[in-house]
């Protein structure tokens, strides 16, 4: 019986599995496996198992849709925390408290039939609740900011407690989580909504944004965009303006429909992603001399992969 088994068996039960293939848990479809995966459906286990774990000096990684991370092929070490606690709760006055592993997509459905304003930005953005805290996700002029007035954070040795939206000091796609190299766990979030809205107007207001991802976003497996876009610039126009629309490595190619989108078009590797981040980032470098940062998360090794 390995460590893993001894000590998180009896607290996750059928939920922990060992060894086991995150692929299937990322939208981009790849990555290797964890020594230690629990499916947490609950914030009790969520906490629980995160608590253990950082109790163990074990590295902890949880993880929600998988929309925001890169896998590396040789997989993560320590244990990996796939959060599907997914409870919502509403008030009359507009406010909106649901568990981290909430998909954000339902939490814009939810708020477009009840007539909630200020989530309809959402409607498109894959992932949970908790990734989209993390990143303040955004799109269409709304972001997690805007809205959010506090999240319920566990950290090791510290009681669990609510951190207000300047504590998060969020900027774009960044807060004091993403910056953080201490673990953290996201357990819920209340959104400050405005009740009372027309669910037709924000139906219409949805389905405006829903038609142009569906114009502009590539189709296929992919992270989204793979970097942020630079100071009153654009990443995919600064890469395409690089000659790199369509380039490929392995399986994995720069689309040619918007070239900060990056697909796997069915046996890519992380490795092949790499190499295309790598490139992209040097071309660009080299014609433009503007360095591409990415807004997708490396995670696990990828120290040994060949440069
Ligand atoms: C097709 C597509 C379109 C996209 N469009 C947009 C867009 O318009 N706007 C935008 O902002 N993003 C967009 N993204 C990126 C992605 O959807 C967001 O970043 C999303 O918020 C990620 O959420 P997630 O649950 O998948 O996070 P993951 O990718 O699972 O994790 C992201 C980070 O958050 C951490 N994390 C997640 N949950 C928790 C938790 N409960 N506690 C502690 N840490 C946690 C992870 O450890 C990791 O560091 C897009 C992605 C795709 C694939």
């Amino acid at each position: 019986m390995n460590e893993y088994e001894a000590v998180l068996r009896p607290i996750a039960g059928a939920a922990l599995h060992l060894n086991a293939p995150l692929a299937r848990y990322t939208v981009a479809r790849l990555g290797g496996p964890a020594d230690a995966l629990i499916i947490a459906d609950s914030v009790a286990l969520l906490e629980r198992a995160a608590r253990t774990a950082w109790l163990h000096g074990w590295p902890v990684r949880i993880i929600g849709g998988g929309a925001n991370i890169l896998v590396a092929d040789s997989g993560v070490r320590g244990v990996v925390i796939l959060n599907r606690a997914d409870g919502v709760q509403q008030d009359e006055s507009g406010l909106l408290i649901a568990e981290s592993g909430a998909a954000l997509i339902s939490l814009a459905r939810l708020s477009l039939e009840r007539g909630l304003a200020g989530l309809a930005w959402a409607i498109g953005i894959p992932g949970t609740l908790g990734g989209a805290v993390v990143n303040n996700a955004g799109a269409y002029g709304g972001e997690v900011a805007q809205c959010l007035l506090w999240a319920e954070i566990a950290e090791p040795e510290q009681p669990t407690r609510r951190w207000t939206c300047a504590e998060l000091a969020y900027a774009y796609r960044e807060s004091a989580l993403k910056r953080r190299q201490a673990p953290f766990a996201v357990l819920r979030a209340a959104l400050q909504l405005q009740p009372k809205a027309d669910p037709v107007a924000l139906r219409a207001e949805a389905e405006q944004y829903s038609a142009h991802r569906r114009r502009t976003q590539p189709n296929g497996a992919s992270l989204g965009s793979m970097f942020k876009n630079p100071p009153n610039d654009y990443a995919g126009r600064l890469i395409e303006a690089a000659g790199l629309k369509g380039a490929r490595v392995g399986g994995v190619i720069i689309s040619p429909q918007h070239a900060n989108w990056f697909i796997n078009t069915g046996n890519g590797t992380a490795a092949d992603y790499l190499a295309l981040i790598r490139l992209a980032q040097r071309r660009v470098f080299e014609q433009f001399g503007v360095q591409l940062e990415l807004e997708v998360e490396l995670i696990g090794d990828f120290e040994h992969v060949g440069r």
